[in-house]
């Protein structure tokens, strides 16, 4: 995972405060054990590439109670040993739910987990993700262990009224913004949020009824889809998300000119280049620099930015919020 999250020190118009939030309440030597509430596929469609799932965990009675901010994440220990012997590492899960969780009284928890399935590179067998597929093969009523939360960073504002936000996704990326947006939605929706989500394909796309049916609730947040490995009624050519951010910028554009906006991009390691990319061939300098800081010897050579210049050459202001794994 990296999350570069090095941040400009000069203070910008529209620089939010980030709460300070506590982390760690579960350390990792002393887990706390959670029960499967409810588990199921929140892809758009059964015959999605991928397996994605809606994962709700009561934590009643143990320090996570209540303990979470949304945007952080929890740890999940998986049961068993490594080939050398060690026990498994924990791996970390964005929360979905909401501050104060599903039912509101801090007891359920949730993530957005997809089964990791590969190939083995020495042997070529097939490989299933260690904690994903055991998380993903959990039933209601199965036991897990659990630490965390963990981030300081990637969260709302203090002051969330005072913003609007361009939360941009790819795959399980999803997950905190469900978790904000639900925040959000119990302030009474005070800000506008445009939702950008990338998937392959449109069977992909994750919480998709959820997320249509907010659109359609609420005039102040709109639903922008990117599909890129086929074409579907509503898009006559393969998009990556950050190209949804020019094929609409009519609508965009006037949300990224205003000192009330803040960018979040969650997903795919790598996505970020692609939406630091697009945002400076669209925007003119002084806008781009509410977003981004360039070094000069780069700035005009935008087709040729690669990742490895983030954070050194690229750098995200204090308005641009970032984690990708
Ligand atoms: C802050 C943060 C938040 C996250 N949030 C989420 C989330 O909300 N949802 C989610 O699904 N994930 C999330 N992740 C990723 C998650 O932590 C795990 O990394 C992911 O689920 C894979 O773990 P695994 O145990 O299933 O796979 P592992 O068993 O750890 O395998 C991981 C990868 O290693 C490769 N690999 C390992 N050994 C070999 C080998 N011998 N040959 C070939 N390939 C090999 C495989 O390609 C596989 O893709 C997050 C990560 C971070 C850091």
């Amino acid at each position: 995972m990296s999350t570069a999250d090095q941040a400009n020190t000069t203070e910008l118009p529209g620089t939010p405060t980030i709460p300070q939030v506590d982390q760690h309440a579960v350390k990792p030597n002393a887990p706390v054990v959670g029960k499967v509430h409810a588990t199921y596929l929140c892809t758009a469609s059964r015959k999605a590439a991928g397996f994605v799932r809606h994962i709700e965990i009561d934590v009643s009675g143990t320090e996570l109670e209540n303990a979470w901010h949304a945007g952080q994440s929890f740890g999940v220990i998986p049961p068993g040993t490594q080939s050398s012997g060690k026990p498994h590492k924990l791996r970390l899960y964005s929360i979905a739910a909401p501050t104060g969780g599903e039912t509101g009284d801090g007891t359920i928890i949730t993530t957005t987990v997809k089964r990791v399935v590969d190939e083995h590179w020495d042997t070529h067998k097939l490989l299933n993700g260690v904690c994903s597929n055991y998380l993903c093969d959990l039933n209601v009523g199965d036991e897990v262990l659990l630490t965390g939360p963990v981030g300081k960073r990637f969260l709302l504002p203090e002051n969330p009224a005072d913003h609007d936000y361009i939360f941009i996704a790819t795959g399980t990326g999803i997950a905190p913004f469900r978790s904000m947006i639900l925040d959000l939605i119990k302030l009474g929706m005070p800000s506008r949020i445009a939702m950008m989500m990338g998937a392959p394909y449109e069977s992909d796309l994750l919480y998709d009824d959820t997320i249509r049916g907010w659109a359609s609730e609420y005039d102040q947040f709109t639903y922008h889809t990117a599909v890129s490995r086929h074409l579907t009624p509503s898009q006559s050519k393969k998009l990556y998300v950050q190209d949804r951010l020019s094929e609409d910028f009519d609508q965009l554009g006037p949300m990224l000119a205003s000192k009330r906006t803040l960018i979040y991009v969650c997903g795919i390691a790598g996505m970020e280049l692609g939406v630091f990319q697009t945002l400076a061939r669209l925007l003119p300098p002084d806008q781009l620099a509410q977003y981004l800081s360039l070094a000069p010897e780069i700035a005009g050579d935008i087709d040729n930015w690669e990742r490895r210049m983030i954070p050194k050459k690229i750098k995200k202001t204090k308005r641009v919020f970032l984690e990708v794994y």
